[in-house]
Parts: C-alpha cells; sequence; structure tokens
C-alpha cells in the first residue's frame, strides 16, 4: 500500500522514524514537508506545533484528502489533547503519545477502532484508547529522505534520538509528560548504524536532540557518562568531530569528563536552558535549580574551553519587573556567545497551561498593555521585554552585536509574531479546557519534541 508521512516545514526526526515503520511494514512510503504530493490511499501527519492545529492550510489538506477517500491520521506532540485535535482538523484519527506501536496496525487495519494509542470521533463521541508505549525503542532505520542534506536546522541536518524522558519537570515543557519521567535509553550500535545511514544519505552535520543529552544510560539514580562518551566519541568516528553536536544539557547534568567529551568530540558547543535570572520564577517554572548554579556550570564550560549559547523564557505569568530586570542582569554578569529568547508559549498538557489558564489575562503580560519605554511601539508586556532583551542581549554577548536597522526591525516583529501566536494558543486551550482539562496537566502521557532544552 502507498503511504505518505508529511511533517510540514521540516523533515522530523519523528517523521522519518514513522516512515522508517511503515516501510518496514511493507508499506511504499514517501516523506513530504509540503502538501504538493498526489492523494495516497493513508497519509500520517507529523504535527509538533500548536501553531499547526491553526494552520488552515493543514486543516483544508485534511478535509480535501478525507473528502477524496484518503485515511489521515495525525500524530507528534500535538496528540497530548487529542480532543483539540479532532476539533480543529478532523482527521481520522489521532495517534496518541509513542506513534510506533500504533501506525503499522492503523495501516493495515484501515480504522482506529480498538487500537490502542489512537482517539477518533465516532458518531459526535470522542473515543480515547489509552497508549501504550512501546516495549524497547529498537527498530527499523528510519525513512532518510534523498534530500536531507539540504535541511538546515539550527546548523545540523538532524537531530537524532539516543533516549526518551527527562528527569526534569520544567512545567513549560512536554518532554517528561509526553515520554514519561523514566529515562529508556537506546542501543548504542542502534544509534551509530542510524548516523551512518544519515551520512549515506547525505548528511553532513548530526545532533543529538534535544532533552539532555548526557542522560543517555541513566539508570537506578544514577548517570553514565562512560556511555555517552563513548556515544559521542563513536558518532566522531563516522562523522569527524566537528560535524557533531550534543548541545542540550541541563546545568545539573555536567561533569568535567563530560564537558571534555564535548571539547573533543563534537563541534564544542553547550546549550543551557537558563529561562530567567529570577530564583523565583525559576521555581515557579518547576526548573529544579538556581540562577547560581546556571552561573556555575557557564563558568565550568568556559574552564574546559567551550562556547555557550543560552534560553530565557519572558513573560510567564505572573513574572514581575523585578523578576525581568533579574534576568537583564544575569545576562550582563554572565556573557553568552549565543542567547535564544522566547515568550512563555502554554503547550498543551503542561502545567504551564494550566497556570496559564487560571491567571487572569489583565494580570498576564502577555495581554497588559506595556505602558513603560516601548509605549509608542504599541505592545503587550511580554513582548516588550522579549524585544528589550534581545537588544540586551545582543550587547552583552560575548561578542556584542550591533543593533540597527533590519536587526532592530527583526527583533521587533518576532516579538509581535510570538506575541499573537501565543495569544491564539491561550484561545485554543480556553476553547477545549472546559470539555476536557486542556488546560491541565497530564503527567505520564508518553513523541517528538524537536528543540527542547
Ligand atoms: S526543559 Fe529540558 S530539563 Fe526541563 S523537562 Fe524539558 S527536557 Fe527536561
Amino acid at each position: 500500500m502507498r503511504a505518505q508521512v508529511i511533517s510540514p516545514g521540516i523533515y522530523t526526526y519523528g517523521a522519518m522514524v514513522i516512515g522508517g515503520l511503515l516501510r518496514s511494514a511493507g508499506a511504499s512510503v514517501t516523506l513530504h514537508r509540503d502538501f504538493s504530493a498526489e492523494l495516497p490511499p493513508v497519509v500520517f501527519l507529523s504535527l509538533y506545533s500548536t501553531q499547526h492545529l491553526l494552520d488552515p492550510a493543514i486543516r483544508d489538506y485534511i478535509s480535501r484528502a478525507r473528502e477524496s477517500g484518503t485515511k489521515c491520521y495525525v500524530g507528534g506532540p500535538v496528540s497530548a489533547v487529542p480532543e483539540m485535535v479532532l476539533g480543529e482538523l478532523d482527521p481520522d484519527a489521532v495517534v496518541i503519545g509513542e506513534g510506533e506501536p500504533v501506525v503499522a496496525s492503523l495501516l493495515t487495519k484501515g480504522s482506529p477502532d480498538r487500537i490502542p494509542g489512537t482517539a477518533y470521533d465516532r458518531g459526535g463521541e470522542v473515543v480515547i484508547n489509552p497508549p501504550v508505549p512501546p516495549l524497547t525503542l529498537e527498530r527499523p532505520l528510519p525513512f532518510i529522505p534523498d534530500d536531507i542534506g539540504s535541511q538546515d536546522i539550527r546548523g545540523a541536518n538532524v537531530y537524532i534520538e539516543t533516549h526518551r524522558g527527562c528527569l526534569g519537570a520544567c512545567s513549560f515543557c512536554q518532554v517528561p509528560r509526553f515520554f514519561g519521567r523514566i529515562i529508556r535509553s537506546r542501543e548504542i550500535e542502534d544509534i551509530l548504524a542510524e548516523v551512518r545511514a544519515f551520512r549515506e544519505k547525505g548528511a553532513r552535520r548530526i545532533s543529538i536532540s534535544g532533552g539532555t543529552g548526557s542522560l543517555y544510560k541513566y539508570k537506578n539514580g544514577e548517570m553514565d557518562p562512560e556511555s555517552f562518551i563513548t556515544l559521542l566519541s563513536g558518532m566522531a568516528d563516522i562523522m569527524g568531530p566537528r560535524n557533531v553536536s550534543a548541545p542540550d544539557i541541563r546545568v545539573d547534568c555536567i561533569s568535567d569528563e563530560i564537558l571534555d567529551a564535548i571539547r573533543k568530540f563534537t563541534i564544542g558547543w553547550v546549550f543551557f536552558g537558563i529561562e530567567s535570572g529570577s530564583d523565583r520564577i525559576l521555581a515557579r517554572m518547576g526548573k529544579g535549580v538556581t540562577s547560581s548554579r546556571a552561573a556555575d556550570a557557564i563558568a565550568a564550560c568556559r574552564q574546559h574551553g567551550l562556547a555557550v549559547a543560552g534560553s530565557f523564557i519572558v513573560g510567564y505569568p505572573n513574572e514581575e519587573s523585578d523578576d525581568y530586570e533579574q534576568t537583564k542582569s544575569f545576562i550582563a554578569d554572565y556573557p553568552l556567545d549565543d542567547l535564544f529568547i522566547s515568550i512563555a508559549e502554554p503547550l498543551p498538557s503542561t502545567p504551564l497551561a494550566s497556570l496559564a489558564m487560571r491567571t487572569p489575562r489583565p494580570e498576564n503580560p502577555l495581554f497588559m498593555a506595556h505602558t513603560g519605554e516601548y509605549r509608542p511601539l504599541n505592545l503587550t508586556e511580554a513582548e516588550a521585554r522579549f524585544f528589550d532583551l534581545s537588544l540586551h542581549g545582543a550587547m552583552f554577548r560575548t561578542r556584542p552585536l550591533l543593533v540597527a536597522g533590519s536587526a532592530y526591525d527583526s527583533f521587533l516583529a518576532e516579538g509581535r509574531k510570538q506575541g499573537r501566536e501565543i495569544r491564539a494558543v491561550y484561545d485554543i486551550l480556553e476553547k477545549y479546557s472546559g470539555r476536557h482539562g486542556a488546560a491541565s496537566s497530564r503527567c505520564g502521557r508518553v513523541g517528538n519534541i524537536q528543540d527542547c532544552p
């Protein structure tokens, strides 16, 4: 049978894994980043952003496909609240959580009826069959498209998976809710066979996907740095160390040997999710670390000759101006080589989504009108903080950037865009929160989280 996997915009690793499973189940598979290919009998849409639920192009595609008799199944992190996916996109079924045990059954049965890990609409009633996580992470090689070498996601062609789950409980993150908090690691031989397959298909730069790379093979309360180092060394042997990166790491999951290995076997960058300079906000985020721990981690990386990037979140519900000023001070006191700033986005099923729904809009920086120095720009407080921190971050990088002209305009446009898109997420969460707890956390759910630091 012919089957298509569509991953809008980019070839996600999760979409490639699903493609590989379908191929090994006997399907003739193609993988696409857009909706231009001829309709097949079955299509699996791998959706990784809440914005996909609001995208008229995706909705129109599903409607057109179903009208012509194509079976449409939607999976990925958006499946955290299946009612939302069914209500907004109206596919034949939603694949809930980890899709591996589900997709081949959908292909062969042609119906989600009684297949665990599916949700569908049966005459106006939403049926949810609870997911069953895969017993093992052993699987066939992913379906790797011929033009994988042309893809560029933050400098890498692809982000591969080494393990699932995270010990952390960050309120804004879907990883522990989607994959759980127990670490399940893949076998090193399987990962290296996959790296070779990507290289043979033309990938030139491979990164380990988001989460915390150094938790690889974590077991019984113990990190296993030796396995992580062996993995990096094996990847470097295949790709060359300048073509491997393992950037995302928690500030409390580093050691001298891990940092040495990152310098020796990778491009030498570390990416920390620092999020805030305010310990009050870090506690509210459930980060489990303080700002001084983040400062120590940056200093440790410097001692090991590593470059350090950090991400920051502004406009968290109830973030006060004093909290925000502490984030600015942190950035000035501990200069980074690169910074990523975002406005707090309440992903469905996370504790942040619950908090966002509980916080009255007039008290939420995302909706409050900014009345400070950027008042003529007509921004909300969260947008103004995004804009201000982008300017501030550029000035306090290890190599300061001069912000003028188009860079200034792009910071401003990005802040406005994020504000607009996240307000739309609030609307959709509100729409479904009364129906089935879209705003509430559903810990224990076990997708592809593309770039989660
Ligand atoms: S943000 Fe990172 S450390 Fe926190 S829960 Fe997600 S993957 Fe874990």
